[in-house]
């Protein structure tokens, strides 16, 4: 059991790890080089928390000072899983989960204020990120067993269409009530089996309150990477910015360029983070909540924002409105700029990109397989 359970964390350190890996590979050479000021270490520390792992990497002179922002940025890590996980059933979500389909409750004003920005994003991205398609998620599965691997199953039409009514944001009901600091707002499920997961949005919105408390306890320069969603403040000594790697959804081990980011958040969805394999179709975990199916055709969508629960809603939610749908929103959003890499009809790889990437990405390792182009 020790022994699997060893072999499943090397397994999701593997998978995680590269891009962080790369990243700070990338930004410690060239920053070092050109750093005339030499007090500035690198500290990189990792943790596992809500099923991922999260690293933080800090330049600064001071370890004792890192080592204790690094460790109330965990605990903060942990609170947040111990409001928003499905996973733990004394969660506070577990408890909105499990009442709200009858009556009316109360909930904490923090996870209510989450919830709230992702009906927003719902709206945004007219329905196609949607909280509630948790009961699809439970019925596909993505389960991953002891050996590391994800396995699921393909629901029959009849099992999905009974699923779907479950399937909205506006089954959602909230009555805020700002006037105190209490918790007296409440939240209601109008159809029974609706369910919140909050699985696309959860990591972005930790990411930017651990941040938060990294620059509260002096950190000036660093980045956290959770499982892809990231924020880059500050830079490395000798550098303006941080370099962010991206993935080839073909082949994850490889990265086929980057761009720099100074105090901006960057989020992936892949479909290579979670995925099954049935009788050679690929299965992966984001689902359209009108179809209740994966999508497919998208492997990958990388949103650049302001924040990383931004960017997290966004790329989660432009995956599954998938090409013209996703840049016609793209376009219309400030301070928002996304790339997306999907199969084209001829079955070739294609990266689309928006405007505000036109000088900024960096495309070095793609052979003649792709096609490359700008959105209008
Ligand atoms: P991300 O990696 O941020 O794109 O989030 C993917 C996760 O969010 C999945 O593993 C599901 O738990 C959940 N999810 C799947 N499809 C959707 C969707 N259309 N809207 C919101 N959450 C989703
Ligand atoms: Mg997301």
């Amino acid at each position: 059991m020790a022994k699997q359970l060893q072999h499943l964390v090397f397994k999701l350190m593997v998978s995680g790890l590269i891009l962080a890996v790369i990243l700070v590979t990338k930004t410690t050479a060239k920053g070092d080089n050109n750093n005339p000021d030499n007090s500035q270490k690198l500290f990189k520390h990792t943790s596992y928390v809500m099923g991922s792992l999260m690293d933080i990497s800090v330049y600064a002179e001071d370890g004792k000072i890192v080592n204790n922002a690094i460790e109330k940025a965990f605990n903060e890590a942990e609170r947040l899983d111990r409001l928003m996980s499905n996973y733990k059933n004394d969660s506070e979500l577990s408890r909105v989960n499990r009442n709200a389909i009858s009556k009316h409750i109360t909930c904490d004003n923090e996870l209510l204020y989450i919830i709230e920005e992702s009906l927003r994003y719902s709206r945004i991205t007219e329905g196609a990120f949607d909280i509630t398609v948790f009961p699809l998620v439970n019925v596909w599965g993505f389960f991953r067993n002891f050996n590391g691997n994800i396995t699921g199953n393909i629901p029959a039409l009849k099992e999905l269409q009974a699923i779907l009514p479950a399937v909205s944001y506006k089954n959602i009901l909230i009555n805020s009530d700002k006037t105190s600091g209490e918790d007296k707002s409440t939240i209601f499920f109008k159809n029974r089996d609706t369910q919140i997961d909050l699985g696309a949005i959860g990591k972005g919105y930790a990411v930017d309150m651990v941040s938060k408390i990294l620059q509260s306890e002096g950190i000036t320069s660093a980045l956290v990477n959770f499982a892809g969603n990231i924020c880059a403040f500050g830079s490395p000594p000798g550098r303006n910015k941080w370099a962010i790697g991206i993935k080839d959804p073909t082949n994850i081990n490889s990265i086929i360029g980057s761009f720099q980011i100074k105090d901006k958040s960057v989020s992936t969805s892949g479909d290579y983070e979670k995925f099954f394999v049935k009788d050679g179709k690929r299965y992966a975990h984001i689902i359209d909540p009108v179809t209740g199916r994966p999508v497919s055709g998208v492997l990958s969508v990388t949103i650049l924002a302001n924040t990383a629960m931004e960017a997290d809603a966004l790329s989660t939610g432009i995956f599954v409105m998938g090409q013209d749908k996703g840049f016609r929103l793209l376009k219309n959003l400030e301070n928002v700029e996304g790339i997306m890499i999907f199969e084209d009809e001829e079955s070739n790889i294609a990266l689309k990109k928006s405007r505000g990437f036109t000088k900024t990405l960096e495309l070095n390792n793609i052979d003649a397989k792709w096609r490359i182009f700008e959105s209008d």
